[in-house]
């Protein structure tokens, strides 16, 4: 279905698609003005026709025209949304500022629940994750000129039909890794002199090495990434050193030798599902047996703060799955869990074939995949929190994404004091991330709030010819 919105005004575009396509994920929403009025007339699948009013204060008026909207949006559907109106990816900071300013409990929790219509469970989800911020930011230097370091190692053993990060097959890249990887210490040196330049220390404050799957590269190669970060960089005083190791089929126990070398501190071993079958239709090729069999290397290699990262909503999962999931994972007992809802985004092969069944078959059921229903919702998600609970978790931060099952988020749960920092700090925007690779985002956090980012070329080919 094309679902329009007429609007008398070019205002608030952006937030009025969001809304709308938080309540029709699956549809194309098409946004017409003044200026496209014969197209409006013209438009024949569902249509809502919306009159933004004169106003004087911007905020005020977006926000009363969203809860318009949402109500209607909401009595047309018979749905309301775990997050209602708020369709951003970062809603605790709501809360994070409510608390800042010294508000209690029950008055944050009515606040998001009247105000923005959010669930009473997405609520003090969303509170107890900002509580829990706070008491792991507590400490933490967040000066305007303290900072993060990431590296992206953009390859993989092979592509998950839902990915868009940017990762390419490390079998199509492995002839090439090591001029990568010199790239990057290239790219590193070069701008540690700008950084010093403007008043910054070399020592950041986390590390975090990602992708893709940083640990697809040869051990000679991890070791020399990791010791030029080391001499480019004083660590002396980091806080925390992650590196993804999520694909288990990219461990070996010389690559954990090599991590555990250089101080690395926190890895991630991501299951996704304990399921065979899942696993072989996602692509990952790997099974559960090797999940299991590269998370006890890693304990065996010392590792004492282990990741595992979950989705929810993969094709043909139901709740038996998720349940099988979770029994293994707390028997493994890893540190922390983050638990992701399986977001369907364009550039992933998942929705390219859906499109391509859809383009094919007019009729054919948008969520299907392979004839195979994918669908998450807030009983899922708590039946994942309950488990973490049970391995002694809190949730300590959250984030949304576009086009996400059900409407939800993804939360990282952790024992007390094995949480991320440095998924705190890029979420909730505290502190600048200097980023280093391709396809790598580099973000400044100024003191007075603005926010500027600048991203390296994605295509590593591209990547690679720029830094020669
Ligand atoms: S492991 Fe992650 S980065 Fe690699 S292909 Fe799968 S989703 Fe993408």
């Amino acid at each position: 279905m094309n679902i329009g919105i007429c609007l008398n005004r070019n205002d608030f575009m952006y937030d009025i698609h969001s809304l709308v396509k938080s309540f029709f994920p699956d549809d194309e929403v098409s946004i017409y003005t003044e200026e496209d009025e014969k197209r409006c007339a013209e438009h024949r699948d569902l249509l809502f026709e919306i009159e933004i009013p004169e106003y004087t204060d911007r905020k005020t008026a977006k926000n009363s025209l969203k809860k318009e909207l949402y109500n209607l949006l909401s009595d047309y559907t018979g749905r309301k949304l775990p997050w209602g109106m708020l369709s951003g990816i970062r809603p605790v900071k709501i809360p994070m500022k409510l608390l800042g300013e010294g508000a209690g409990d029950r008055e944050i929790l009515s606040y998001l629940q009247e105000d923005y219509f959010v669930s009473p469970r997405r609520a003090e989800l969303a509170l107890q994750v900002a509580v829990n911020e706070r008491d792991v930011l507590a400490g933490v230097p967040l000066d305007e000129k303290s900072w993060s370091l990431y590296i992206h190692v953009p390859f993989c053993p092979s592509i998950c039909l839902y990915c868009t990060f940017s990762s390419s097959p490390i079998g199509v890249w492995a002839s090439r890794a090591d001029e990568y990887v010199d790239a990057v210490i290239r790219e590193m040196e070069e701008r540690k002199e700008l950084m010093l330049a403007e008043g910054r220390s070399a020592a950041p404050v986390t590390v975090y090495i990602g992708g893709g799957t940083p640990t697809t590269l040869t051990e000679d190669q991890l070791d020399r990434l990791l010791s030029a970060a080391e001499s480019i960089w004083d660590l002396s005083h980091c806080l925390e050193y992650t590196v993804e190791a999520g694909r288990p089929d990219s461990l070996s126990p010389g690559k954990l030798a090599v991590l555990k070398k250089h101080g690395v501190t926190r890895i991630s071993v991501n299951p996704q599902t304990m399921n065979d079958d899942t696993l072989a239709l996602i692509g990952r090729g790997h099974t559960a047996a090797d999940v299991s069999r590269a998370y006890a290397m890693a304990r065996e290699a010392g590792f004492d703060n282990i990741n595992m990262d979950m989705i929810l909503g993969l094709p043909g999962e139901e709740e038996s799955h998720v349940r099988n999931t979770l029994r293994i994972l707390k028997d493994m007992k890893p540190d922390s869990l983050t638990v992701h809802s399986l977001a369907v985004k364009r550039a992933s092969r998942l929705r390219r074939t859906i499109r391509e069944d859809r383009e094919a078959d007019r009729n054919a059921d948008y969520g299907n995949y392979g004839g195979l229903v994918f669908e998450n919702s807030e009983s899922l998600m708590d039946l994942a929190a309950e488990a973490a609970s049970e391995m002694q978790m809190r949730p300590y931060y959250l984030y949304r994404q576009k086009n996400m099952r059900g409407n939800l988020e993804n939360t990282g749960f952790s024992v007390k004091g094995r949480e991320c920092l440095y998924n705190i700090l890029i979420m909730e925007e505290l502190q600048s991330i200097f980023a280093f690779g391709a396809g790598a985002s580099t973000k400044y956090v100024y003191a007075d709030g603005r926010i500027e980012r600048t991203v390296s070329p994605k295509d590593v080919k591209t990547y690679l010819e720029r830094r020669k």
